[in-house]
């Protein structure tokens, strides 16, 4: 079995890079590759793009070595699938935001390199279109489906006008846009996999329109639309954005309830809905033009938040709770639940100095 010890310090891209030169796939991959730490990824547990086949961070971790706040070193860089031997101690660590430890090295877990990976851009009606899709993607690719991303009209449309060298790839206009991906160990087959399971579902009314990708550069042209998300900063100046997770069978309503009631009560409101709908993430990015955004950003974080808590869904899918939400943890979380997780902070960290003020409420 494939494994990679690192230090916490180390680019995600470096690592994949590493892992691809060895002919291996560190197979975490999220938008911030080229920026984000392997201890960052770590520290949130961080989703992405793949999550549907190769799981969050927490999935590529065998060991860890981290600081403790009282200063001891724990080295418990394990490199084995499975040992139970006690409590798996590296869990804790894992998606706690720097709150209980720093960490300083990590076992990764690689997986053998797929021989090729194509992705699909398909347009559908709408969302009630996705339960028959994604089905067929599951049998047709089973653990070979490595992604599965929705994208509204509004962001699509936004991202096809302002990123440069996109365009649509698609000829109309449709109601909802997936990108499909899947890797093979057989090369190309995907392809022909791909254009099987599209035709058929184009036969049989489920979708609307497809552009199958034939090479990696026609991939990353499709990938290029999902991924603007990055330049959202450079376009749009202050955005409230949102991470949030749902059941997969709701996200459809919820979209057009927020949708809405955003564009009610502040009408000309942009608001953009995509995510990694087959992980049931949802990720919304609203932008008051001519306004101050962020003086409405509490209005805005109430509206959206207070639908999830009633569609029992999660504030936080991938990105954290930091602290911008922790004054909604408890929409999302028992009581019994944020008690175990004060417990356990106050046990590794007494005075309270590892991040404080971040996850938890202070004192
Ligand atoms: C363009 C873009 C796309 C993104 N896409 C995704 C996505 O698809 N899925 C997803 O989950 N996330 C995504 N993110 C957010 C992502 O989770 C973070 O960017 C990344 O995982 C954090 O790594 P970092 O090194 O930047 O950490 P930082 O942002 O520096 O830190 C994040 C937190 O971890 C703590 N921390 C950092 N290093 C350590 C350490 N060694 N030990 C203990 N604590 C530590 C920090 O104190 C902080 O609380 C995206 C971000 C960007 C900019």
């Amino acid at each position: 079995m494939g494994t990679m010890t690192v230090r916490a310090g180390t680019p995600l891209q470096a690592v994949q890079e590493a892992a691809d030169k060895a002919g291996f796939l560190f197979a975490l991959d999220l938008g911030a590759r080229g920026s984000c730490t392997i201890g960052g990824v770590i520290a949130t547990n961080a989703g992405g793009n793949r999550v549907i086949r190769y799981g969050m961070a927490r999935e590529h971790i065998l060991g860890l070595e981290v600081v403790l706040p009282d200063g001891q070193i724990v080295t418990s860089l394990n490199k084995l699938i499975k040992n139970n031997a006690g409590y798996d101690l590296k869990q804790l660590f894992i998606g706690s935001e720097g709150t209980l430890g720093v960490v300083t090295r990590a076992v990764l877990r690689l997986q053998p390199a797929p021989a090729s990976t194509t992705a699909a851009l398909v347009g559908c009606s709408g969302f009630d279109k996705v339960p028959a899709i994604l089905a067929a993607a599951r049998t047709q690719f089973g653990p070979s489906l490595s992604a599965f991303e929705a994208m509204w009209p509004d962001f699509y449309d936004f991202m096809v006008a302002n990123i440069p060298a996109s365009g649509s790839p698609l000829g109309g206009k449709h109601g909802l846009y997936l990108l499909v991906e899947a890797s093979e160990f057989e090369a190309g087959r995907e392809v022909e996999r791909l254009e099987n399971m599209l035709a058929a579902l184009m036969q049989a009314g489920v979708i609307e329109d497809a552009v199958v990708a034939r090479s990696n550069g026609e991939s990353k042209t499709l990938w290029s639309i999902r991924e603007g998300v990055s330049e959202y900063r450079r376009l749009l100046g202050k955005v409230v954005s949102f991470d949030i997770g749902l059941q997969t069978a709701s996200i459809g309503q919820f979209v057009e309830e927020v949708r809405t009631a955003l564009s009610q009560r502040w009408p000309g409101i942009l608001s953009h809905f995509y995510g990694h709908i087959g992980d049931s993430n949802l990720h919304i990015v609203t932008n008051l033009p001519a306004a101050d955004a962020t003086a409405q950003k509490a209005d805005i974080t109430r509206l959206v938040y207070d639908r999830v808590r009633k569609a029992g869904g999660t504030v936080s899918a991938e990105h954290g709770i930091g602290t911008q939400k922790l004054p909604y943890l408890s929409y999302s979380r028992t009581s019994a639940e944020v008690a175990l997780m004060a417990l356990i902070k106050r046990a590794l960290d007494p005075r309270n100095i590892m991040n404080t003020g971040k996850v938890l409420p202070l004192g």
